[in-house]
């Protein structure tokens, strides 16, 4: 084994301590080079279960958190997901092993040509980018079986619910304060949507409109 699989399947393993059982988002998270999505002088640190800096203010999130959502999320092959939030990639490049296609928005625009990057250097070919305000959704591509949501809202936006298909599920982080939020999952039932929390988390917030720097551009 060279040394970053040794690395990959000891956070494989703590993630099955930690209770993530689903063997798909296991697999996914062992074949993913983490260490391809963080600033190079963190690679020493990327097997880890730590969330990292990336940039602009934003994080990757810590390996046990991405499983913990992905699991929630119930993927399925034939899926469509949408992301908000592309941050470095690293979520959306565990969802395209996992579904059909990935739509991930991002606000900041060099993230998103990096994240890009990324996406070609690997040879991922199932994922979708936009640069934009991921709060207004996605219309043109709606609905979506899936929809994460990978930065914390004070409420969930509306366009993302209506955006859900039917039976869909929606992954998202909210909570007023970062001290103060916790996961939901959010399901599309006939009779309207259903939500069970998975616990607290604490993620960088959703903002709505564009960095001031780049909105005129
Ligand atoms: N999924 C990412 C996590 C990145 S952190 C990863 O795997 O690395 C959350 C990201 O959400 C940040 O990059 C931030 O810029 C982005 N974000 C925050 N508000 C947003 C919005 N309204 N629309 C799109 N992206 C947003």
């Amino acid at each position: 084994m060279t040394p970053t699989a040794q690395k990959a399947a000891r956070l494989v393993q703590e993630l099955r301590r930690s209770g993530i059982s689903d063997e798909r988002v296991l697999a996914a998270m062992e074949r993913v080079p983490r260490e391809l999505f963080v600033p190079p002088a963190f690679a020493d640190q990327a097997w880890e279960n730590v969330a990292l800096p990336i940039g602009h203010g934003q994080t990757i999130s810590q390996p046990f958190v991405v499983a913990l959502m992905t699991q929630a999320l119930e993927v399925g092959e034939r899926m469509k997901v949408l992301e908000i939030g592309t941050g470095c990639g690293y979520q959306a490049a565990i969802l395209a092993r996992l579904c059909r296609r990935v739509f991930t928005i991002e606000r900041h625009r060099a993230l998103l040509k990096e994240a890009e990057a990324r996406f070609a250097q690997l040879r991922i070919h199932n994922i979708t980018v936009r640069f934009g305000d991921g709060t207004k959704g996605w219309p043109e591509q709606a609905p979506f079986d899936r929809i994460i949501v990978t930065a914390a809202a004070k409420t969930l936006p509306d366009p993302l619910l209506e955006e859900l298909a039917p039976g869909g599920i929606l992954v998202a982080p909210v909570g007023e304060e970062r001290r103060d939020q916790e996961l939901l999952r959010v399901r599309r039932v006939e009779t309207g949507f259903i939500s069970e929390s998975l616990g607290a988390v604490r993620f960088v917030p959703l903002v709505a409109g564009l960095p001031r720097k780049a909105a005129g551009r």
